[in-house]
């Protein structure tokens, strides 16, 4: 159906969407079936644009599973959003909130709860390039703390968390944001949960928030409405006008991740993409991965070679190569491979191919 030619996008976010959803979204673009106006059109209040969020909530319960006493909710403002909204709502006056700080994300959500509250460090990993997150042993936990704050994938170092940290009765708080919904996760282990939608989930523009209904109660009459999760609670994410495309994208995305076989299905391919990719940079030293072997990112890819010049060659010739997106995070230089739930693996293929021949050349 599509004639344009699409480049392999290895973009950490927003990110790659699968074609099927991009099809649907061009197909459906000038009337929505039944409404016979546009997505970019219609009053959030209308029951087409109802029922798509309806629709959506279910696909993400469905998916998570999430159970029933949690609310799903599609806020605005991004991720970083909730680094204000997440202290600003769950820690309570006279309470120490802990933080993991285990990658560049972590640091800008410390930052901004110490804005509003007390903070403490619960374990850092920066003094080693946040190149492992931090083990269990590591974790300075405060006893009675109003959460535990954890990042579960650290986009820009690569690496990620095998295995949930154990927090006893603390509420857990997760930033997701870039490996929701690529492998399964215990919804049940965390009192709140959020994700930027614009790497797995869907377009820039909306913030998934999966909160436990007993933090709700946290919430202060007093605060902003806009930034109080209650108020978007009560409204079933409908105070305001919702992020309507966004919003509607996202349910595509939800439907076709469902079409794959769900969050197990969609990991074990993950699973092998990841492993294509690390086995080529483990294969003659010529590449360095910069993670530690024990948590390396199945999403984020990250390595580097000999020499920043040599990088930048890299950079130039895989561009040029169909393979787009692959230059680093300006704060850490090398490569990042994005390899989201949608990024397909025949991209993959092409990556290790070239990845090959670059050698052989440059070697
Ligand atoms: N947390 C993580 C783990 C991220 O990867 C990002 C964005 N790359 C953010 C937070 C910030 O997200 P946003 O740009 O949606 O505010």
């Amino acid at each position: 159906m599509t004639t344009t030619h699409r480049v392999f996008n290895f973009s950490a976010g927003p990110a790659v969407l699968p074609l099927a959803v991009l099809e649907e979204i061009q197909r459906d673009m000038l009337a929505l079936p039944a409404a016979g106006m546009s997505i970019l059109e219609i009053s959030h209040r209308s029951p087409a644009f109802e029922s798509i969020l309806a629709q959506a909530e279910a696909d993400i319960r469905t998916l998570g599973p999430i159970p029933s006493n949690y609310k799903v909710l599609f806020l605005q403002g991004g991720a970083s959003m909730q680094f204000s909204m997440v202290p600003m709502n769950l820690l309570t006056p006279g309470a120490t909130a802990d933080y993991i700080d285990s990658g560049s994300w972590a640091e800008k959500a410390i930052k901004e709860a110490k804005k509003v509250g007390t903070v403490t460090v619960a374990a850092t990993t920066k003094g080693e390039n946040y190149a492992r997150v931090p083990r269990q042993a590591e974790l300075t936990l405060t006893p009675g703390a109003a959460y535990v704050h954890m990042t579960s994938n650290n986009t820009i170092e690569g690496t990620e968390y095998k295995e949930l940290p154990a927090v006893g009765d603390v509420p857990l708080v997760n930033d997701t944001s870039s490996d929701m919904f690529s492998r399964p996760l215990d919804v049940a282990k965390h009192a709140l949960i959020y994700s930027g939608a614009q790497k797995n989930m869907g377009p820039a523009g909306v913030t998934v928030v999966i909160v436990r209904e007993d933090m709700l109660a946290r919430s202060q009459k007093s605060m902003p409405a806009m930034l109080n999760y209650a108020v978007h609670a009560e409204h079933g994410s409908m105070y305001n006008t919702p992020p309507v495309f966004a919003v509607y994208a996202l349910g595509l995305v939800m439907r076709w991740l469902i079409a794959q076989g769900g969050l197990a299905a969609i990991a074990t391919v993950n699973e092998r993409k990841a492993a294509k990719l690390y086995a080529e940079i483990d294969r003659t030293g010529f590449y360095r991965g910069t993670a530690h072997a024990d948590c390396r990112s199945l999403m984020n890819v990250t390595f580097r070679l000999a020499a920043e010049a040599l990088e930048k060659t890299f950079i130039t010739e895989s561009t040029a190569a169909g393979l787009d997106g692959l230059k680093g995070h300006r704060s850490v230089g090398g490569m990042r491979a994005s390899i989201y739930n949608a990024f397909p693996e025949h991209g993959v293929d092409a990556l290790v191919a070239f990845m090959r021949e670059f050698e052989r050349t440059h070697g």
